[in-house]
């Protein structure tokens, strides 16, 4: 067997594949293939390393903008049960050591099998500041609100706030919910057996 590659990867980390998997991304992204290891399988690399000349050009001008790489999912399986994750990169030019509202349950993050599943994205400082995804979790469970008002008012209340995003979810009784205040939101959903949605800006 011919000795592995080393390909960067997210977040700097070079991991080794195959030659015929290095042969591939070669042919797509040349620039982004290190030299070949020498029985070395995973090394950190500098961290400036996977930066883009894109990127930097993005940071030079001020205007740092939407993320735009966080990714969320909420899901009710066949007994009723719910459940919701978010990660995310975190928003551009944020400072060394920001957590966000993403991994913080509550904010970012909420599952309860008695009423909703919430994962949000947007700016991170406000939707901390209001609890957004308990916020939704709040307004079924007190208020008697649907997913799609709670969705709506949570929306509301994180732009009192100074703050845009959007968030997923879907209820105990499954019905789902995707909304934004942002320019766009990619997004897909699937009931049961159903079709496959998706969507990226309104409507
Ligand atoms: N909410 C994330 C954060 O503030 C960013 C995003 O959703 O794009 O870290």
């Amino acid at each position: 067997m011919s000795a592995p590659a080393l390909v960067t990867v997210a977040h700097g980390t070079r991991v080794a594949v195959g030659n015929r998997v290095a042969a591939a991304i070669t042919a797509k992204a040349s620039r982004r293939l290190a030299v070949p290891a020498q029985g070395s399988y995973v090394e950190l690399c500098d961290p400036g390393w996977p930066v883009t000349d894109e990127q930097r050009a993005v940071l030079a001008s001020g205007d740092l903008g939407w993320a735009a790489g966080t990714v969320g999912a909420v899901a009710r399986d066949a007994q009723g049960r719910l459940a919701a994750a978010t990660s995310t990169g975190g928003t551009m030019g944020k400072r060394r050591g920001r957590v966000g509202d993403s991994p913080l349950i509550g904010a970012g993050t909420w599952a309860d099998d008695d009423t909703v599943a919430v994962s949000c994205t947007g700016d991170g400082e406000a939707i901390i500041r209001i609890a957004m995804a308990h916020e939704v979790e709040a307004l079924v469970r007190l208020r008697g609100m649907g997913v799609e008002q709670a969705c709506a008012e949570a929306l509301r209340e994180l732009e009192r706030r100074g703050g845009h995003g959007g968030l997923i979810a879907v209820s105990a009784a499954g019905e789902v919910a995707a909304q934004f205040s942002s320019p766009g939101m990619t997004r897909g959903w699937r009931v049961g057996d159903g079709p496959v949605h998706t969507a990226v800006g309104a409507g």
